[in-house]
């Protein structure tokens, strides 16, 4: 079957692999779609370590039951289903609490999910360790909602994290309107009612972002004061309630810093590899600096409901997995509006 694998540093390929078979308690799913990540981007340019083997990436996957290894009852062959993406030991406390992403081992192994160190889901098939690591997807289709998993997943578990400060009264910067950024918009808008300021340095995506329901829109690529001056201008003195940066690359988190209303969360989702010179009495007091991942599997299925009832949907392009290459170009120079989503 075609693969598309990271090999090293920069070097991805696609492959020609053999089908795997499960093992006791594993499964093999059926790849329906696979959502492309920014996040592969880092992972590319960083590399795998020395001496790992290869690895196909795809973290955002959903599929269908393809066949069940030994002892597996609790799925039917050829039923939908949403793998959910951070993979931990499964028996710690977060993890009984469905909290994988905060799995107490995770810094333990080199293998954080399905396409993070281990094979994913830009293949045919893949392999899931467990079948507490799937979702029935019942009347959903993989295509309509894989890049859910985590595209949509990540901003819901940052933006629930400060529910209590979202209010109709406050103001949310939504820093990058990309594929988490654009899900972003609408869970705001949709379950929290919030005053939505939405930053990019596009065009295109202010206007993916006001389409979704952003109220206010800035272009964040000039001087960071000037920036400031402009959203500030919007919330009047006490700035925002919460900042949710989904780039957290030098200039955003100067914005950030500055954009944050006292008592504040200051969200950073984005991986863009910021430094902040922070001192106590350069952040407004009570503000709090966050830097949430991914998000547990019960807030998953709280966003296929959200999906379910109309309130969230995905901006999406489908491509096939023979175009990975491209579309990763793509993704770096900010050319993908919403997601890219590769069908095998
Ligand atoms: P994306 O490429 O789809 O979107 C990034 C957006 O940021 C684009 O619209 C781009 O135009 C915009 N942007 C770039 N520089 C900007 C700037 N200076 N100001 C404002 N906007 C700017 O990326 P994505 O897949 O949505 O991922 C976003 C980030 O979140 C990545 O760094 C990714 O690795 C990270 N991520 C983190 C988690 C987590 O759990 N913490 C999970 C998934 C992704
Ligand atoms: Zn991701
Ligand atoms: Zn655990």
């Amino acid at each position: 079957m075609k693969a598309v694998r990271l090999h090293a540093k920069n070097d991805i390929r696609i492959d020609e692999i053999e089908k795997p078979k499960p093992k006791a308690g594993e499964i093999l799913i059926k790849i329906g779609a696979a959502g492309v990540c920014h996040s592969d981007l880092h992972l590319i340019h960083m590399g795998i370590p020395d001496g790992a083997p290869p690895f196909t990436l795809g973290h955002e996957n959903a599929g269908w039951i393809a066949e069940l290894g030994e002892g597996v009852t609790d799925f039917q062959i050829g039923e939908a289903v949403m793998i959910y993406g951070p993979w931990g030991c499964g028996h710690c406390a977060p993890c009984q609490q469905s909290m994988e992403n905060y799995c107490e081992h995770q810094s333990e192994s080199p293998i954080l999910g399905g396409g993070l160190g281990t094979n994913g889901g830009m293949a045919e098939y893949m392999i899931v360790p467990s079948s507490r690591l799937l979702i029935p997807l019942h009347e959903l289709q993989p295509e309509q909602v894989a890049p859910l998993s985590d595209a949509a997943l990540t901003p819901y578990h940052a933006i629930k994290r400060s529910g209590s400060k979202i209010t109709p009264s406050s103001f949310v910067f939504v820093i990058g309107i990309g594929g988490l950024g654009h899900m972003a918009v609408q869970i705001l808008k949709k379950v929290y009612s919030a005053t939505i300021i939405a930053g990019d340095i596009a065009d295109d995506k202010l206007e993916l972002a006001k389409k979704y329901g952003a109220d206010y829109v800035v272009r964040t690529d000039r001087n960071t004061n000037s920036v400031v001056e402009e959203v500030t201008h919007i919330t009047g003195v006490k700035k925002c309630a919460v900042v949710l940066d989904f780039v957290g690359n030098n200039p955003t988190l100067a914005l950030g810093a500055q954009t944050v209303g006292l008592n504040g969360d200051w969200t950073v989702v984005g991986l863009g590899g910021g430094k902040l010179d922070w001192h106590c009495m350069n952040q407004p007091w009570g503000a709090s600096l966050c830097t949430p991942y991914w998000g547990s599997r019960v807030e998953l299925m709280e966003v296929l409901d959200l999906k379910r009832k109309g309130l969230i949907d995905i901006e999406y392009t489908t491509y096939s997995l023979s175009q990975a290459l491209e579309i990763y170009d793509k993704l770096s120079k900010g050319q993908i509006k919403g997601r890219a989503v590769l069908i095998p």
